[in-house]
């Protein structure tokens, strides 16, 4: 029997990153307590943050960072025809992330700006999924290693893999957080996908929406109240395009 491309045995993991903070993969090797028994499932091949090994024999490979030159392009390209199965890992990799700023500006314009006298080759940013197939996409910046544990074993063990139907909104009420937008502050909870248990409403900091949009957001009744509470649609839309995450939304 198979699921995703996958037999029954131990799958082999390649963990690979490109324009990114690295700090997905930091969460992969984080959690110690959960490490040993996360690790046991698989036969890392190749994750350069914790091995040294470089095997090119994964049927996992799980990407980190968006692409933004054309040598990632080639190697995503490369990664893609080996594995079986291929997991956007983080903001990044699934919408761009917060590299995705950069394309605010014109290219030769940022690139003077950042390197000066010395400009690099770079490109826009673009999400991993632009490029080749992603079977599984799992958000976050970063990402909820409990999520990323659970999905992972979900795949090696076959069973269904669920993500939040609901907003972040849910999350933050189950914390009993007083509203941020009572406190005047803007926030993106109502329209994003749930999954990091309201992180940073609960440390009273408005969701920037790295998980992206939820499954059935009603963004028309989000930006009423938004406007209601006294935020301009100029600022509405600058904080959606922060991670590139909700590209769909093309008015306010
Ligand atoms: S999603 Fe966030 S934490 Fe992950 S690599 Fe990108 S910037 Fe870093
Ligand atoms: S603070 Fe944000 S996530 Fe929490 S209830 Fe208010 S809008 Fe929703
Ligand atoms: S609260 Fe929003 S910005 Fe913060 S981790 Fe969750 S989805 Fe991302």
């Amino acid at each position: 029997m198979k699921y995703l491309g996958l037999g029954p045995q131990k799958p082999k993991v390649g963990v690979f990153d490109f324009t990114c903070c690295e700090g997905c993969e930091l969460q992969l090797a984080n959690k110690e307590t959960t490490l040993v028994d996360f690790l046991s499932l698989m036969e890392i091949v190749n994750f350069r943050e914790i091995s040294s090994d470089k095997g090119d024999d994964y049927e996992i490979a799980l990407i980190e960072g968006s692409i933004s030159r054309a040598d990632e392009i080639e190697r995503l390209k490369k990664i893609r025809e080996r594995a079986k199965v291929l997991v956007a890992i983080g903001t990044c990799a699934c919408f761009g992330g917060i590299n995705s700023l950069k394309n605010r500006y014109p290219i030769d314009e940022v690139n003077r700006e950042v390197y000066g006298e010395m400009p690099k080759e770079t490109l826009e940013v673009k999400p991993v999924k632009e490029y080749v197939q992603v079977d599984l996409a799992i958000p976050g910046c970063p990402i909820n290693k409990a999520e990323v544990e659970r999905i992972i074993v979900d795949v090696v063990t076959k069973a269904e893999i669920k993500f939040p139907k609901y907003p972040v909104c849910v999350e933050c009420k189950q914390h009993i957080n007083t509203c941020l937008f009572d406190l005047g502050q803007f926030c993106l909870g109502p329209v994003t996908q749930a999954g990091c248990d309201a992180v940073c409403t609960s440390g009273k900091m408005g969701c920037l929406g790295c998980r992206g949009p939820f499954e059935a957001p009603n963004f028309e009744a989000f930006f009423d109240i938004a406007k209601e509470k006294g935020f301009s649609k100029d600022y509405i839309k600058e904080r959606l395009s922060f991670f590139n995450a909700f590209s769909e939304v093309k008015d306010v």
